[in-house]
């Protein structure tokens, strides 16, 4: 806080004079243009200017074949693919003109199977194929690079046991399973991806403290296949093979490389022993097709699962009963390099703060969406602010871009790129602009109004990334602002328009790079992308034929991303003082209170009086540091009580 306090007064004194000196003379010979949060009005016009140019680069020809470039071969982190797209990447940078590209290299502690294998031995035999069905549809399903099922840091271990199901495998899951007089100790356990969203480190995490011996998570058709629509390649969701491959480690606990918590593993650094490494799980898991786990549901003869239990399956779902099964997994769990790319347009006025830009490059098959949608947006966003500087442009602030590695693994390369710059970092870092999937979703089956922009964002500057979609080009021609309120209308079935202040999703969970930034270092934050239907995600369907057939086939999506993107970036790399709303984000502080209060029943346990009363300071203090941004925000961000 201390550091923007500082900066934007400091940028205040300047900016005011630079203010009265501009608007003197734009009275006499610039049309009066709309204002933008944090410019001054010529500055705004400026803005403006740059703006079109820059919305007018990005192109979805090359944003396509960007997308056939990265989704080419598998590129999980630590294979070859991806130490090569790395240097692709670097080249290419540096043909765009940005500076200083370097390629920082990790030493980290990787996971990969050598072999897996599940069979049930009793009632009846059955192998499992853990591997996904080819379509004719799309010659990618036959690339023998496509690695079986399994999950990153899952144990080796080699059990024969009863099976269990125990529905999403939360923890109030195995407390109904107790009342049935049933436990899972020395069990195999098999659990869904499951409604509500559990994370599956955590369904790992909570296996194991219920004394699981082995955990199989699979996907039922509720929640990503045959019951949401049609699936690959007919449609965008999951066939009967698909797998949802991932990683488990607790990386809520221990996020990045699990041998280095708290510092980077840059070469040479020190590393704990894997027996103190507190994010690694210690029982053998696997994620399975539901075509596999059918066999092992439908051969259960114990009591009947309750009705919310019951998947999509024509078959009852039990807890148990004469189900007996061996599972092998064979880890190679071993110290690989991590390659994150970075490059920066030095700002011409403020070269000691960083707009920083990113997206991670690994991939657990193809990455057709997660994340080579981002980075075909990435890559056009780089190559247009590129292009702007070859004609001139420099910002006033520094514009830095990474491509991490390891995402997929425990957030590893931004988090131990965090850790290496921590101190610049916390001096110098304005926000963080992460874009992982910039389209997760199907344009193909979206209805007339398109895919839903769903951002996210820090409360304080929520206000500023909602009045820059005022001026982006959504897919449709309209702007970006309009779509995204007449999505969000249909998404919540509400009967009127959104508030400018129900836009944003400002509750900021983990699952992405921007963790370390958010949570460590505790800089702004903002997520973007597109969402609609969705059902082949982690799976090798998830490729260049799914997006250009059925998810993006225009790719216009995918420039619609990099325009958002570029404007917000440019917004704050050029802005006379920063667009921060700190008002905002009381008024957001005061809504988590609330709900913090109502949703645990505190109000009777606990006197928060004082907490609301510095809130409310909190936010008249944000409010009147507002007042001084030479365009205060014109639309009061009220909730709806
Ligand atoms: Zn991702």
């Amino acid at each position: 806080m201390g550091f923007f306090l500082r900066t934007i007064l400091l940028s205040f004194v300047a900016g005011l004079l630079l203010t009265l000196a501009l608007s003197a003379q734009l009275k006499q010979d610039v049309a009066p243009t709309a204002p933008i949060l944090g410019f001054s009005p010529a500055h705004a016009t400026a803005e403006h200017q740059l703006e079109t140019a820059f919305q007018s680069i990005p192109s979805p020809e090359k944003a396509s074949d960007w997308h056939h470039t990265f989704t080419a071969e598998p590129h999980p982190a630590a294979s070859e693919r991806n130490s090569q797209l790395a240097d692709f990447i670097a080249a290419e940078w540096r043909k765009q003109g940005w500076e200083d590209v370097a390629l920082r290299r990790y030493d980290v502690l990787h996971s990969r199977p050598r072999s897996v294998s599940l069979e049930m031995i009793a009632p009846i035999a059955f192998t499992a194929s853990l591997r996904e069905d080819a379509y004719d549809a799309d010659p990618d399903t036959k690339n023998s690079a496509v690695s079986s099922s399994y999950f990153g840091y899952s144990a080796s271990g080699d059990v024969t046991a009863e099976v269990v199901y125990a529905h999403s495998g939360n923890p109030e899951d195995y407390d109904l399973l107790r009342k049935n007089g049933i436990s899972v100790k020395g069990k195999i356990v098999l659990v869904r991806y499951s409604n509500p969203y559990s994370y599956r480190g955590f369904k790992a995490l909570t296996a194991e403290r219920e004394g699981a011996a082995a955990l199989l998570i699979y996907s039922d058709p509720a929640e990503d296949g045959f019951t949401r629509g049609k699936v690959f390649p007919d449609g965008p969701w999951g066939p009967e093979s698909h797998i949802q491959r991932g990683a488990i480690t607790y990386d809520y606990i221990v996020p990045g490389d699990p041998t280095t918590p708290g510092w980077a593993s840059v070469p040479g650094a020190k590393h704990i022993a894997l027996e103190e490494a507190r994010s690694l799980p210690k029982i053998p898991a696997l994620p399975l097709s539901w075509r596999d786990a059918k066999p092992l549901i439908e051969n259960m003869n114990g009591p009947e699962a309750p009705k919310d239990w019951q998947g999509a399956l024509p078959i009852t779902y039990r807890f148990t009963g004469a189900v007996k099964a061996h599972v092998k997994v064979d880890m190679d769990t071993s110290m690989q390099p991590y390659t994150v790319v970075e490059a920066r347009i030095h700002g011409g006025e403020l070269p000691d703060e960083w707009v920083l830009l990113g997206n991670h490059r690994d991939a657990w098959a193809f990455g057709g969406v997660d994340p080579s949608s981002g980075t075909a947006s990435m890559m056009e966003l780089t190559r247009s602010l590129g292009e702007l500087k070859q004609r001139g442009m420099r910002p006033r602030r520094t514009i830095v871009v990474c491509s991490w590695d390891g995402e997929e693994y425990a957030l590893t390369g931004s988090t131990e790129w965090g850790e290496q710059f921590a101190d610049d970092l916390k001096k110098k870092l304005v926000a963080y602009l992460n874009v992982d999937e910039s389209v997760a979703g199907a344009a193909t089956t979206a209805g007339p109004e398109g895919l839903s922009f769903a951002p996210s964002a820090v409360a304080s500057l929520a206000p500023m990334l909602v009045e820059t979609s005022r001026d982006a080009r959504a897919p449709s021609g309209k702007s970006l602002y309009e779509a995204w309120r007449a999505t969000s209308m249909r998404d919540s079935k509400a009967s009127v328009r959104p508030l400018d202040s129900e836009l944003v999703e400002t509750r900021i969970g983990s699952g992405s790079d921007h963790t370390v930034f958010l949570n460590h270092l505790g800089r702004p934050v903002i997520n973007l992308g597109f969402t609609g239907d969705y059902g082949v995600y982690h799976s090798m369907y998830d490729d260049h034929y799914w997006m250009s057939r059925i998810g993006d086939p225009t790719f216009e999506y995918h420039v619609a991303l990099t325009r958002i993107w570029g404007l917000v970036a440019l917004r704050l790399a050029n802005a006379d003082i920063l667009p921060f709303d700190f008002g905002a984000n009381g008024a957001a502080l005061e809504k988590f209170l609330h709900e913090l209060e109502q949703k645990n029943k505190l109000k009777s346990r606990l006197n928060l009086n004082k907490l609301h009363a510095r809130i409310a300071d909190f936010e008249k203090a944000g409010s009147s540091i507002c007042s001084i941004l030479p365009v205060t925000p014109t639309r009061t961000w009220n909730f709806r009580a």
